[in-house]
């Protein structure tokens, strides 16, 4: 296990990169795993693990590489590392925490519904009686949040927010550390109630207006003048077993390398002073994995796409209708309350980018989801199971990359094709990364329709699940995780937009408009309320 510290220091000290580690963290595991006979006989107190660690993505959740990374590198810090894997329960979190005697607990998540899992874990360790450290990491949670909603609950223990990989070693070791581990809670408690205080400070400043005023502050578009383009068809189409060559000049490289550690865009990341060799290196081995992938068809791309008819009925809901004009849905939008400054003061929703009712026009909503994960989790178990970690982490980023990769091409499809308002565009990938085409293709759970539940709506309307095997979880994730789904707007108005925070009122219209209590509608919109629950 020497081998493995000394990476670990290396990567510690900044002279190592992640892909290096989880590439170095292999090669020890394989000789490890040979050598397994020699070292049993050999097992002294030097090779007693420093710690152990429970991880795990927390109930409704599926992904999973920053969790995966951050445990092959406290493995190279010789923790032991009990990986729960993804969608785990609460009480099976703190069951193993119990039986397996664990050190730390540490929980990952990516989708906003996972924070208040998070928040709902820390109230069961403190009711249950635990002391150990709770870790918080994942690309949903931050410090704040942290230190606002899930520290409270927790006062047994420390609950330390991770930012990256880089600073899992150093957080773990300091929280085992006789010597460290009450003088760093302290630090991290007083940390966290400063930024309480700051936020408490803060609250009464936010100017928000009434979601009555929002609504008349909309952006209203003038539909007399606009003949909204008629798609090539309506209802549903399925492109199951797409070929995967047709995605690879679609992939946005950059955010392979930010799911790596490694901070910069490409491809002038590549020839990055401090990074670019690691950048390199790490290229040339996922292009290499990529064409395995393409050549013997290791994963499958299923996609749906489809468009209805569709008008807006109320200020934020647009009603989806059959080509008979039977309405089949309604998609519930949110809108901007925060005061804009003058020179665009309009307060923003998805809505708005429909014609209304009332202007007498048939005008169109898309939808789609797509994912490029089937087989993924076989495959990337089966590199696993060889104690290669980092192909399996490799599998799982190049299928997210191909899946953005398969909405990117869908989108030009779309605009070009099948609703084929564009059909002369011709962009470069850097143009379509950019986003420089008419239309947007808006997510559920993204800033301008953050309210995952929507997904739900988008599924049915598309028959998702059954057409291309892409199932939700209990909290709207998707699995596999590898999948992308989203609106169609076609408006040249229509772009995106953060709709900030919203207060009572649109949350109580919410939850009318969409028959869920209003505390369950606060419950998914957590994160975009601008009061206390
Ligand atoms: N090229 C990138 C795409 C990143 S995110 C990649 O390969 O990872 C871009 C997608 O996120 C958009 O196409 C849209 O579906 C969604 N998105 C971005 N901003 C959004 C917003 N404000 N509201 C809703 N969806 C958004």
């Amino acid at each position: 296990m020497d081998g493995m510290n000394v990476v670990g220091t290396l990567f510690g000290d900044g002279k190592m990169f992640l892909p290096q580690v989880v590439k170095s963290a292999r090669v020890m595991k394989q000789a490890v795993a040979y050598l397994q006979p020699y070292i049993e006989a050999e097992k002294d107190e030097a090779s007693k693990p420093n710690g152990r660690v429970l991880m795990a993505t927390v109930k409704g959740d599926v992904h999973d590489i920053g969790k995966n990374i951050v445990g092959v590198v406290l493995g190279c810090n010789n923790y032991e590392v009990i990986d729960l894997g993804v969608m785990v329960a609460p009480e099976k979190i703190l069951e193993t925490a119990r039986a397996e005697n664990v050190d730390v607990i540490g929980l990952s998540g990516l989708i906003t519904p996972s924070l208040d899992e998070m928040v709902h874990l820390a109230r069961e360790m403190q009711r249950e009686d635990f002391h150990i450290p709770l870790l918080i990491g994942g690309a949903t949670t931050s410090k704040a949040h942290t230190a606002v909603k899930i520290e409270p609950q927790y006062q047994n223990g420390p609950a330390v927010y991770v930012a990256d990989a880089s600073r899992a070693v150093g957080v773990v070791s300091a929280l085992l550390s006789e010597e460290q581990k009450y003088k760093f809670h302290e630090n991290t408690r007083e940390e966290y109630a400063k930024i309480r205080e700051r936020r408490a400070g803060r609250s009464t400043k936010r100017s928000v207006v009434s979601y009555d005023a929002a609504t008349q502050a909309a952006l209203e578009l003038d539909w007399s003048a606009y003949q909204p383009p008629v798609p090539q068809f309506t209802g549903t189409k399925v492109l199951n077993d797409y070929p995967l060559d047709t995605l690879l000049p679609y992939i946005d490289w950059t955010p392979f390398f930010i799911s790596w550690d490694l901070a910069g865009k490409y491809p002038a990341i590549l020839e990055d002073k401090v990074v670019g060799e690691a950048a390199t290196t790490l290229l040339n081995d996922a292009m290499a994995l990529l064409n395995k992938i393409v050549d013997e068809k290791l994963l499958q791309a299923n996609g749906v796409l489809g468009f209805w008819p569709a008008n807006r009925i109320a200020a934020d809901d647009i009603e989806v209708y059959d080509d008979e004009g039977t309405p089949l849905a309604t998609l519930h939008h949110i809108r901007q309350q925060m005061q804009k400054n003058p020179s665009d003061p309009a307060l923003r929703s998805l809505a708005d980018f429909i014609a209304p009712t009332e202007s007498g026009l048939t005008d169109y909503v898309g939808g789609f989801a797509v994912t490029a994960g089937i087989g993924a989790e076989a495959l990337a178990n089966q590199y696993e199971a060889a104690g290669d970690d980092y192909s399996a982490i490799m599998v799982k980023a190049l299928a997210d990359r191909l899946a953005e990769a398969f909405a990117e091409h869908l989108h030009e499809r779309v605009r070009r094709e099948f609703w084929g308002y564009a059909a002369d565009e011709q962009l470069d990938n850097d143009a379509l990364i950019r986003e420089k085409y008419r239309g947007i293709r808006p997510a559920p759970g993204y800033p301008a329709c953050p309210d995952h539940t929507e997904k739900a709506t988008l599924f049915s309307l598309l028959d998702a699940t059954h057409n291309t095997g892409i199932e939700l979880t209990e909290h709207f994730a998707m699995f596999p995780a590898a999948a992308v789904s989203g609106w169609y707007f076609a408006h040249p108005e229509s772009r995106y937009f953060n709709t900030g925070k919203i207060s009572r009122d649109q949350v109580a219209s919410l939850a009318k408009r969409k028959g869920m209590t209003n505390a369950e509608m606060e419950r998914w919109l957590q994160s975009i309320l601008d009061y206390d629950i």
